[in-house]
């Protein structure tokens, strides 16, 4: 099976759920040389507790790294702690999966609401993915092969299909979660507009919807559990090139309209 061999990964909001599951099932990957940056906001809080003996099992691989997306000082203060550990190879993937939902439709949602979610899942992605630019810039530069792919230098966006304004109309009777949706909405801009920026150096943008996942966001009665959302977003990930600099995926592969 295609495996995703990237050298140097970064994976925000890595201590429960998605993220998490990421880390596990990247670090079960044979691959020399590997340093997996697992990014949360509290690692040493219990709700890290998970990660942490991970982490144990996996010494000089899975590094720990205190990142909250929202916080500009703690993300420059990562990516100063990171940038001495990468060396001359750079960042070769980076995952913006670190993220949060409030429900409530157009009516019932706050101004406050409306902030908080675009803060962590819009401004907060862009914020990563400035200051961890120069790495990925550096990973394109060295790897010497041309054209693009995750074990080269990319960026992906753990996006959603109700971010989708062509698939959101019958979810959105459903679930009403106006303020994620449009700040997931925004990260899909923000998606198509830094692919633009980044062709000429090669870097792959793309924006990747897990499915309805069991985790605390996703909840109990979503439709798959994390280890086949990750394995299938994984697999997706290993397969991509240039034709999918600026996608959007499904975990299983398919291509969403915007
Ligand atoms: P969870 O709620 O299980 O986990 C969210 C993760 O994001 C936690 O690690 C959390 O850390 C972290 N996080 C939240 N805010 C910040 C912050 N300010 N700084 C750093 N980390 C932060 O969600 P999932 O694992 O289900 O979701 C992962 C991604 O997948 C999200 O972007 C989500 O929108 C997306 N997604 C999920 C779906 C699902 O069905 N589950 C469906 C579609 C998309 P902490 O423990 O500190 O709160």
């Amino acid at each position: 099976m295609a495996a995703v061999k990237a050298c140097n990964i970064l994976i925000t909001g890595a201590n429960r759920g998605l993220g998490l599951e990421m880390v596990r099932q990247l670090v079960e990957v044979p691959c020399s040389n590997r340093q997996i940056f697992a990014c949360c906001r509290d690692p040493d809080s219990p709700k890290s507790n998970d990660l942490r003996e991970l982490a144990k099992k996996h010494p000089g691989v899975i590094k720990n790294i205190q990142l909250d997306v929202t916080d500009e000082k703690s993300v420059k203060e990562a990516a100063k702690n990171v940038g001495p550990l990468l060396g001359k190879a750079g960042l070769n993937l980076l995952v913006n999966n670190a993220g949060m939902a409030i429900l409530g439709d157009s009516q019932t949602s706050t101004t406050e609401d409306m902030l908080t979610t675009f803060n962590t899942n819009a401004i907060g992605s862009f914020i990563v993915t400035k200051e961890f630019m120069p790495y990925l810039r550096t990973a394109a530069k060295a790897s010497g092969t041309p054209g693009m792919s995750c074990n080269k230098a990319a960026i992906i966006n753990v996006s959603t299909i109700v971010a989708s304004m062509a698939c959101v109309h019958e979810i959105y009777t459903m679930i009403q979660a106006f303020p994620y949706n449009v700040s997931k909405a925004a990260l899909n801009m923000m998606t198509v507009l830094t692919a633009i920026d980044c062709k000429p150096e090669e870097i792959l943008v793309m924006a990747l919807h897990p499915g309805w996942v069991k985790t605390d966001m996703g909840g109990d009665q979503a439709q798959i559990d994390v280890q086949e959302s990750v394995g299938g977003m994984l697999r997706v990930m290993s397969g991509l090139t240039e034709k999918q600099h600026g996608a959007y995926m499904d975990y299983t592969g398919k291509t969403l309209p915007w």
